[in-house]
Protein backbone atom coordinates (compact mmCIF):
# COMPACT_ATOMS: atom_id res chain seq x y z
CA UNK A 1 0.00 0.00 0.00
CA UNK A 2 2.84 2.55 0.60
CA UNK A 3 4.87 1.13 -2.75
CA UNK A 4 5.08 3.11 -5.47
CA UNK A 5 6.96 0.71 -7.89
CA UNK A 6 5.75 1.55 -11.50
CA UNK A 7 4.29 5.27 -10.41
CA UNK A 8 5.33 8.76 -12.02
CA UNK A 9 5.85 11.45 -9.60
CA UNK A 10 5.88 14.97 -10.41
CA UNK A 11 7.36 17.25 -8.01
CA UNK A 12 8.06 21.21 -8.07
CA UNK A 13 10.70 22.97 -6.26
CA UNK A 14 12.12 19.69 -5.69
CA UNK A 15 15.87 20.71 -5.77
CA UNK A 16 16.15 21.98 -2.11
CA UNK A 17 14.24 21.50 1.30
CA UNK A 18 11.05 19.32 1.31
CA UNK A 19 10.69 18.99 -2.19
CA UNK A 20 13.88 16.82 -2.29
CA UNK A 21 13.27 15.43 0.85
CA UNK A 22 9.99 14.07 -0.65
CA UNK A 23 11.66 13.31 -4.16
CA UNK A 24 13.87 10.66 -2.40
CA UNK A 25 11.52 9.42 -0.27
CA UNK A 26 9.38 8.60 -3.63
CA UNK A 27 12.07 7.18 -5.35
CA UNK A 28 12.75 4.75 -1.98
CA UNK A 29 9.17 3.83 -2.25
CA UNK A 30 10.22 2.59 -6.21
CA UNK A 31 8.91 5.13 -7.87
CA UNK A 32 9.91 7.54 -11.06
CA UNK A 33 10.60 10.60 -10.17
CA UNK A 34 10.60 13.95 -12.10
CA UNK A 35 11.93 16.93 -10.31
CA UNK A 36 10.96 20.65 -11.48
CA UNK A 37 12.39 23.25 -10.33
CA UNK A 38 13.97 26.68 -11.17
CA UNK A 39 17.36 26.17 -10.42
CA UNK A 40 19.58 25.39 -13.16
CA UNK A 41 20.81 21.74 -11.76
CA UNK A 42 20.19 19.77 -9.01
CA UNK A 43 23.49 19.58 -6.78
CA UNK A 44 25.88 17.13 -7.71
CA UNK A 45 25.25 15.31 -4.61
CA UNK A 46 21.72 15.49 -4.49
CA UNK A 47 22.01 13.57 -8.05
CA UNK A 48 24.13 10.83 -6.45
CA UNK A 49 21.60 10.08 -4.12
CA UNK A 50 19.01 9.12 -6.81
CA UNK A 51 21.74 6.53 -8.05
CA UNK A 52 21.35 7.22 -11.84
CA UNK A 53 18.16 5.61 -11.91
CA UNK A 54 14.24 6.35 -12.37
CA UNK A 55 15.11 10.14 -11.89
CA UNK A 56 14.81 13.45 -14.07
CA UNK A 57 15.52 16.65 -13.93
CA UNK A 58 14.18 19.79 -15.60
CA UNK A 59 14.59 23.16 -14.89
CA UNK A 60 10.99 25.02 -14.97
CA UNK A 61 9.55 28.07 -13.32
CA UNK A 62 5.92 27.19 -11.65
CA UNK A 63 4.73 30.65 -12.68
CA UNK A 64 5.05 29.72 -16.80
CA UNK A 65 2.55 27.91 -18.22
CA UNK A 66 4.36 26.53 -21.10
CA UNK A 67 6.76 25.49 -18.85
CA UNK A 68 4.56 23.35 -17.04
CA UNK A 69 3.17 22.02 -19.34
CA UNK A 70 6.21 20.35 -20.57
CA UNK A 71 7.24 19.18 -17.76
CA UNK A 72 4.18 17.21 -16.90
CA UNK A 73 4.88 16.20 -21.21
CA UNK A 74 8.39 15.33 -20.18
CA UNK A 75 7.10 12.70 -17.17
CA UNK A 76 5.13 11.07 -19.55
CA UNK A 77 7.57 10.88 -22.83
CA UNK A 78 10.39 9.60 -19.78
CA UNK A 79 8.29 7.49 -18.14
CA UNK A 80 5.53 6.06 -19.32
CA UNK A 81 2.91 8.30 -17.51
CA UNK A 82 2.25 10.26 -14.31
CA UNK A 83 0.25 9.30 -11.46
CA UNK A 84 1.28 11.61 -8.60
CA UNK A 85 2.14 15.29 -8.64
CA UNK A 86 3.32 16.92 -6.02
CA UNK A 87 2.92 21.02 -5.83
CA UNK A 88 5.63 22.44 -3.52
CA UNK A 89 7.18 25.50 -5.36
CA UNK A 90 6.22 28.45 -3.21
CA UNK A 91 7.38 31.79 -2.07
CA UNK A 92 7.17 34.39 0.40
CA UNK A 93 7.69 38.00 0.80
CA UNK A 94 7.98 39.86 4.44
CA UNK A 95 6.09 42.78 4.73
CA UNK A 96 3.48 44.95 6.00
CA UNK A 97 0.72 46.10 3.56
CA UNK A 98 2.22 49.61 2.99
CA UNK A 99 5.95 48.36 1.89
CA UNK A 100 3.92 45.49 0.15
CA UNK A 101 4.84 46.14 -3.23
CA UNK A 102 2.24 45.06 -5.88
CA UNK A 103 5.33 43.64 -8.08
CA UNK A 104 5.91 41.48 -4.95
CA UNK A 105 2.49 40.45 -4.41
CA UNK A 106 1.71 39.06 -7.72
CA UNK A 107 5.38 37.34 -7.37
CA UNK A 108 3.90 35.71 -4.36
CA UNK A 109 0.88 34.66 -5.76
CA UNK A 110 2.32 33.79 -9.39
CA UNK A 111 4.75 31.35 -8.09
CA UNK A 112 2.87 30.29 -4.77
CA UNK A 113 -0.66 30.08 -6.12
CA UNK A 114 -0.30 30.29 -9.97
CA UNK A 115 2.03 27.62 -9.71
CA UNK A 116 -0.09 24.90 -8.10
CA UNK A 117 -3.23 25.96 -10.19
CA UNK A 118 -1.02 25.63 -13.18
CA UNK A 119 0.21 22.28 -11.97
CA UNK A 120 -3.07 20.90 -11.52
CA UNK A 121 -4.31 21.76 -14.78
CA UNK A 122 -1.88 20.64 -17.00
CA UNK A 123 -1.65 17.53 -14.97
CA UNK A 124 -5.01 16.47 -14.03
CA UNK A 125 -6.13 15.60 -17.42
CA UNK A 126 -3.47 13.07 -18.16
CA UNK A 127 -4.56 11.51 -14.67
CA UNK A 128 -8.01 11.49 -15.45
CA UNK A 129 -6.89 9.92 -18.96
CA UNK A 130 -5.12 7.35 -16.99
CA UNK A 131 -8.12 6.58 -14.78
CA UNK A 132 -7.18 8.46 -11.40
CA UNK A 133 -4.04 9.48 -10.14
CA UNK A 134 -3.39 11.91 -7.26
CA UNK A 135 -2.23 15.39 -6.09
CA UNK A 136 -0.83 17.21 -2.76
CA UNK A 137 -0.50 21.18 -3.27
CA UNK A 138 1.84 22.55 -0.96
CA UNK A 139 0.04 24.86 1.55
CA UNK A 140 1.09 25.90 5.33
CA UNK A 141 -0.45 26.85 8.53
CA UNK A 142 0.06 30.34 7.01
CA UNK A 143 -2.82 29.75 4.75
CA UNK A 144 -5.12 28.40 7.67
CA UNK A 145 -4.40 32.35 9.93
CA UNK A 146 -2.90 35.25 9.41
CA UNK A 147 0.71 36.32 10.25
CA UNK A 148 2.39 39.74 11.09
CA UNK A 149 4.18 41.15 7.47
CA UNK A 150 3.47 37.78 6.10
CA UNK A 151 0.09 38.93 4.01
CA UNK A 152 1.04 37.65 0.63
CA UNK A 153 2.32 34.63 1.86
CA UNK A 154 -1.08 34.14 3.96
CA UNK A 155 -3.48 35.22 0.96
CA UNK A 156 -1.54 32.84 -1.65
CA UNK A 157 -1.41 29.64 0.91
CA UNK A 158 -4.68 30.02 1.73
CA UNK A 159 -5.67 30.45 -1.79
CA UNK A 160 -3.93 27.22 -2.35
CA UNK A 161 -6.06 25.66 0.59
CA UNK A 162 -9.71 26.57 -0.72
CA UNK A 163 -8.58 25.88 -4.65
CA UNK A 164 -7.38 22.59 -3.39
CA UNK A 165 -10.89 21.80 -1.64
CA UNK A 166 -12.87 22.84 -5.80
CA UNK A 167 -10.62 20.82 -7.99
CA UNK A 168 -10.95 17.63 -5.51
CA UNK A 169 -15.01 18.44 -5.90
CA UNK A 170 -14.67 18.57 -9.57
CA UNK A 171 -11.98 15.02 -9.69
CA UNK A 172 -13.63 13.11 -7.11
CA UNK A 173 -15.98 10.41 -9.51
CA UNK A 174 -12.37 10.37 -12.14
CA UNK A 175 -10.25 9.26 -9.59
CA UNK A 176 -8.13 12.20 -9.14
CA UNK A 177 -7.67 12.81 -5.45
CA UNK A 178 -6.51 16.38 -4.24
CA UNK A 179 -5.21 17.16 -1.29
CA UNK A 180 -3.36 20.03 0.76
CA UNK A 181 -0.48 19.80 3.31
CA UNK A 182 0.24 22.28 5.76
CA UNK A 183 3.18 22.18 7.65
CA UNK A 184 4.33 24.57 10.73
CA UNK A 185 7.63 25.45 11.03
CA UNK A 186 10.07 22.96 9.26
CA UNK A 187 14.01 23.26 9.18
CA UNK A 188 15.13 24.23 5.95
CA UNK A 189 16.45 27.18 3.59
CA UNK A 190 14.15 29.90 5.49
CA UNK A 191 15.16 28.68 9.27
CA UNK A 192 18.53 29.71 7.91
CA UNK A 193 17.14 32.85 7.30
CA UNK A 194 15.90 33.18 10.63
CA UNK A 195 18.89 31.82 12.68
CA UNK A 196 20.31 35.33 11.35
CA UNK A 197 17.80 37.06 13.66
CA UNK A 198 19.56 37.11 17.86
CA UNK A 199 16.93 34.77 19.27
CA UNK A 200 14.75 34.42 17.04
CA UNK A 201 14.74 30.10 16.65
CA UNK A 202 14.73 30.28 20.42
CA UNK A 203 11.40 31.97 20.03
CA UNK A 204 10.20 30.38 17.47
CA UNK A 205 10.73 26.68 19.08
CA UNK A 206 9.11 28.01 21.87
CA UNK A 207 5.69 28.90 19.63
CA UNK A 208 5.82 24.93 18.64
CA UNK A 209 4.06 22.33 21.11
CA UNK A 210 6.18 19.63 20.63
CA UNK A 211 8.95 22.53 21.11
CA UNK A 212 11.06 22.08 18.13
CA UNK A 213 11.49 22.37 14.12
CA UNK A 214 9.82 19.59 11.89
CA UNK A 215 11.93 18.13 9.53
CA UNK A 216 11.98 18.10 5.90
CA UNK A 217 11.40 14.50 5.98
CA UNK A 218 8.32 14.48 8.41
CA UNK A 219 6.59 16.53 6.20
CA UNK A 220 7.75 13.96 3.20
CA UNK A 221 6.15 11.25 5.23
CA UNK A 222 2.86 13.08 5.21
CA UNK A 223 2.91 13.77 1.40
CA UNK A 224 3.66 9.89 0.43
CA UNK A 225 0.47 8.87 3.12
CA UNK A 226 -1.60 11.26 0.91
CA UNK A 227 -0.28 9.93 -2.44
CA UNK A 228 -0.65 6.61 -1.11
CA UNK A 229 -3.48 3.64 -1.05
CA UNK A 230 -3.48 3.78 2.22
CA UNK A 231 -5.16 7.53 1.48
CA UNK A 232 -7.59 6.15 -0.99
CA UNK A 233 -10.90 7.48 0.58
CA UNK A 234 -8.98 10.94 1.29
CA UNK A 235 -9.88 14.00 -0.54
CA UNK A 236 -10.48 17.69 -0.30
CA UNK A 237 -8.72 17.55 3.01
CA UNK A 238 -5.83 19.31 4.49
CA UNK A 239 -3.25 17.56 6.67
CA UNK A 240 -1.47 19.77 9.16
CA UNK A 241 2.19 19.08 9.93
CA UNK A 242 2.56 21.50 12.83
CA UNK A 243 3.82 19.97 16.10
CA UNK A 244 0.67 20.76 17.16
CA UNK A 245 1.12 24.36 16.68
CA UNK A 246 -2.66 24.81 14.85
CA UNK A 247 -4.55 22.88 17.59
CA UNK A 248 -3.53 26.15 20.09
CA UNK A 249 -5.87 29.44 20.43
CA UNK A 250 -3.09 31.24 21.24
CA UNK A 251 -4.06 32.24 24.38
CA UNK A 252 -1.44 32.34 27.56
CA UNK A 253 -0.56 29.08 29.73
P1 LIG B 1 13.41 25.65 0.14
O1 LIG B 1 13.83 27.05 -0.12
O2 LIG B 1 14.34 24.74 0.87
O3 LIG B 1 13.01 24.95 -1.24
C1 LIG B 1 12.20 25.59 -2.18
C2 LIG B 1 12.56 25.11 -3.57
O4 LIG B 1 11.65 25.73 -4.50
C3 LIG B 1 13.97 25.52 -3.99
O5 LIG B 1 14.67 24.42 -4.55
C4 LIG B 1 13.73 26.62 -5.03
O6 LIG B 1 14.75 26.71 -6.01
C5 LIG B 1 12.40 26.19 -5.62
N1 LIG B 1 11.67 27.27 -6.29
C6 LIG B 1 11.52 28.56 -5.87
N2 LIG B 1 10.83 29.27 -6.77
C7 LIG B 1 10.53 28.42 -7.79
C8 LIG B 1 9.83 28.55 -9.02
N3 LIG B 1 9.33 29.73 -9.40
N4 LIG B 1 9.71 27.48 -9.81
C9 LIG B 1 10.24 26.28 -9.46
N5 LIG B 1 10.93 26.09 -8.31
C10 LIG B 1 11.05 27.14 -7.49
O7 LIG B 1 12.03 25.77 0.92
P2 LIG B 1 11.09 24.70 1.65
O8 LIG B 1 11.03 25.08 3.07
O9 LIG B 1 11.46 23.31 1.29
O10 LIG B 1 9.70 25.10 1.01
C11 LIG B 1 8.98 24.28 0.12
C12 LIG B 1 7.52 24.62 0.23
O11 LIG B 1 7.08 24.38 1.56
C13 LIG B 1 7.14 26.07 -0.08
O12 LIG B 1 5.93 26.12 -0.80
C14 LIG B 1 6.94 26.68 1.29
O13 LIG B 1 6.08 27.78 1.26
C15 LIG B 1 6.34 25.50 2.01
N6 LIG B 1 6.40 25.57 3.47
C16 LIG B 1 7.61 25.65 4.09
C17 LIG B 1 7.64 25.74 5.48
C18 LIG B 1 8.95 25.86 6.23
O14 LIG B 1 8.93 26.17 7.42
N7 LIG B 1 10.09 25.59 5.60
C19 LIG B 1 6.46 25.74 6.21
C20 LIG B 1 5.25 25.64 5.53
C21 LIG B 1 5.23 25.55 4.16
Amino acid sequence: MMRFDGKVVVITGGAAGIGLATARLFHELGASVVIGDIRDALDPEAEAAFGGERMAYRRVDVADWDQMQALMDAAVEQFGGLDVLFNNAGIGALAQLDDLAVEQMHRVMDITFFGAFQGCKAAIPIMRARGGGAVINMASISGMAGDFGFAAYNAAKGAVLNFTRSIALENARAGVRVNAVCPGPIDTAPKQNLARIPGAIDTWEGSVPMGRFGTAEEVAGAVAFLASDYASYVTGTTLVVDGGMMAHTGQPD
